[in-house]
This record gives structure tokens, C-alpha cells and sequence, in this order.
């Protein structure tokens, strides 16, 4: 069609939904390790929707709705993310902390973002680590850091946080009304990614033993009698502000410096009450201090060694990968 003495041609473009069907304008791949609720936002973000409004699209309950989708994500918002992004069913289903073996170590998800406005001794719903935010491409959320025996980067060896370096309150991406990225604090509009100190060598060495334990109970070992570790770990009490907590209640403060005080041998804040748990915490911190050097010469012996890079350093072999390692020579050697 032309109009007028210029000559100016108007074509009408193709309509989109016959050009990308259903599809949003922008599929996010989720990133490795990537929490569901991380990737929702930086959707959200990429098809220019803020995420309190994305949540609302989804028809997600709750003002903490992302959160809540990481714990269970019902099938009908499953369905409805599979035909807007065309990513597979089990890949988006991945993404969540459900079915949960460890959720009683899982930080509490509060009822409303405001009561994420905690005090500095409560715990809030999710860590990060800033040099990982600083350092990502695209910045994400780790699944990883929604677990209270978390309390430094395995990758960079600083210690994680749990809320604003800037005004000190809980993450709260899910509420925030203008497009801005989640790596930005939606209370204050300050980046997250400035980076903490670096933990101790000790606590370092306790949290990466916990951690290649509950991967050896996800993996499926158990302990003796068919008790639960993350039960026996998170039904320990800790008197912390004069109230017995479960670890699972306590701030990154309080953790990072209750793993301090039983990694040096400091009088521990456990009550007066003895109980099979607090004897497993202090059991599981006596063995710490052996176990890298453990683990190490096990890894030599049974794996091939890792390409030299960032994380070789700080990451140390992943005791359930050994584990697999061991079964398979065993099998090996009784084909023979
Ligand atoms: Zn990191
Ligand atoms: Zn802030």
C-alpha cells in the first residue's frame, strides 16, 4: 500500500502468533543448578514483566509466589511454563526442591515478604554467594543455597549472605513492581554482589563433610536403623538469643558462627538437655579436619584428575561421585 507524494510503503508484519504460536518472545535456559523461582524471575525480566506482575500471570498464589513454587509447583502453572517456553515438562520440574528429603535444613519460607523485614537473628528464606552473582553472565540463584548447613561458596571460599549488604533485609525478587533484575535488592535498589570475607579453613571443612553426606543419604545410603541425618541434624537445638533454635531458624550469622565455635573447639551453644543429636554434631565436627585429606587420596586412587580451573582449588572431590567410583571397580572386579 502507498500513500501520498513520499511514496512511504506500509506493510503489515506478520502476526506474531502465527509466526511463534504461543511461545513467549523470550525463552531463559535455567542455568545449572538454577532454583525455579530464580529462573521465573529472569524470565519474567527478559519478556519485559516485572515479577510481582509475572506472578500474576501465572495465577501463583501468595505474594512470596515464586518461593512457594519452588516447594510445589502444581501442575496446571507446569503446564501453562512448558507451552510458553517449549522447555520440557521434567527439565522446569528439576528446578524445585520437591519431592524434599532435606527439607527439614531448608530455610523457613515466611507467610509475607514484609515479615522477611527480620531481625538481624532471624533466618530469611534464601543465601547467595556475591562473588557468584558478580561473576555470572547472567546472574542466578542457586539451589544449594536454600540449605541451612550452607554457609560459604564452595566455589569462591567467601562466606554466603542472607539479606542486603545495604538496608539488611531478606530477598524479596517476587515483589518487585518495576523491571529491574533480580541481583538488585527490591526494598532498596542496592547490588547484592558485594563480596564478604572469606570463611576459615575449619568451617569450610565442616560444611563440605555435611554436604557430602546428605548427598550420600540422597544418593539413597542410610545411616544405622533406618535413622534420617537431616532429621538427626535439624532437630538439634542451639541457644541462640536465648531461645533453643533448630538450625534451620537461625540467621547466616548465627551459622556461620556456630560451624566457627565447633570447628575451634569453643564451648558450643547447645542446651543443657544431651540428645543423639548434639552427640552427631559434635561427632560430625571431630572427623572434620580429616576427612579433605580422606577423601583426597581416595579420590587419586579411584578417579581421573580434574582439569586445572577455578574451581579446583576450593570445590574437592564430591564424596557420592567416589562412592559410585568405588561400586564400579567393585563390580569390575567381580566380572573377572
Ligand atoms: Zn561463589
Ligand atoms: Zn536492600
Amino acid at each position: 500500500m502507498r500513500f501520498g507524494p513520499t511514496g512511504i510503503s506500509v506493510t503489515p508484519a506478520e502476526r506474531y502468533e502465527s509466526a511463534a504460536g504461543n511461545r513467549w518472545p523470550m525463552s531463559i535456559m535455567p542455568a545449572s543448578g538454577e532454583l525455579l523461582s530464580s529462573w521465573l524471575h529472569r524470565l519474567a525480566y527478559a519478556n519485559g514483566i516485572p515479577p510481582h506482575y509475572f506472578g500474576a500471570l501465572l495465577e501463583a498464589p501468595g505474594e512470596n509466589w515464586s518461593a512457594r513454587l519452588d516447594r510445589a509447583l502444581p501442575g496446571r502453572i507446569l503446564q501453562l511454563l512448558e507451552e510458553h517456553t517449549h522447555i520440557p515438562l521434567e527439565d522446569i520440574t528439576a528446578l524445585t526442591n520437591a519431592p524434599d528429603p532435606l527439607a527439614v535444613l531448608r530455610l523457613p519460607l515466611r507467610a509475607s515478604p514484609q515479615q522477611s523485614c527480620a531481625p538481624k537473628t532471624q533466618a530469611t528464606w534464601l543465601q547467595f554467594c556475591p562473588a557468584c552473582l558478580a561473576e555470572d553472565e547472567t546472574p542466578y540463584f542457586r539451589r544449594d543455597w536454600r540449605l541451612a548447613t550452607r554457609v560459604s561458596c564452595f566455589r569462591h571460599g567467601c562466606r554466603l549472605r542472607d539479606r542486603c549488604p545495604s538496608c539488611g533485609q531478606g530477598l524479596a525478587p517476587f515483589s518487585q513492581k518495576r523491571l529491574v533484575p533480580h541481583q538488585i535488592c527490591a526494598w532498596c535498589g542496592a547490588a547484592l554482589c558485594k563480596r564478604t570475607r572469606p570463611a576459615t579453613n575449619g568451617v569450610r571443612r565442616l560444611e563440605r563433610l555435611i554436604d557430602d553426606l546428605l548427598r550420600l543419604q540422597a544418593s539413597g545410603h542410610r545411616m544405622a536403623e533406618g535413622r534420617s541425618l537431616p532429621d538427626l541434624l535439624g532437630s538439634a537445638c542451639f541457644q541462640f538469643s536465648r531461645r533453643p533454635m533448630s538450625i534451620a531458624r537461625l540467621s547466616h550469622r548465627d551459622r556461620y558462627q556456630l560451624f566457627r565455635q565447633l570447628t575451634d573447639g569453643q564451648s558450643t551453644p547447645f542446651g543443657t538437655r544431651r540428645s543423639s543429636a548434639i552427640i552427631y554434631w559434635k561427632r560430625v565436627a571431630q572427623v572434620a579436619p580429616a576427612w579433605g585429606g580422606l577423601v583426597t587420596s581416595f579420590s587419586d586412587a579411584v578417579l581421573p584428575r580434574p582439569k586445572a580451573g577455578p574451581c579446583s582449588n576450593t570445590a574437592g572431590p564430591n564424596l557420592a561421585d567416589l562412592v559410585q567410583a568405588a561400586a564400579r571397580l567393585d563390580q569390575q572386579r567381580q566380572a573377572l
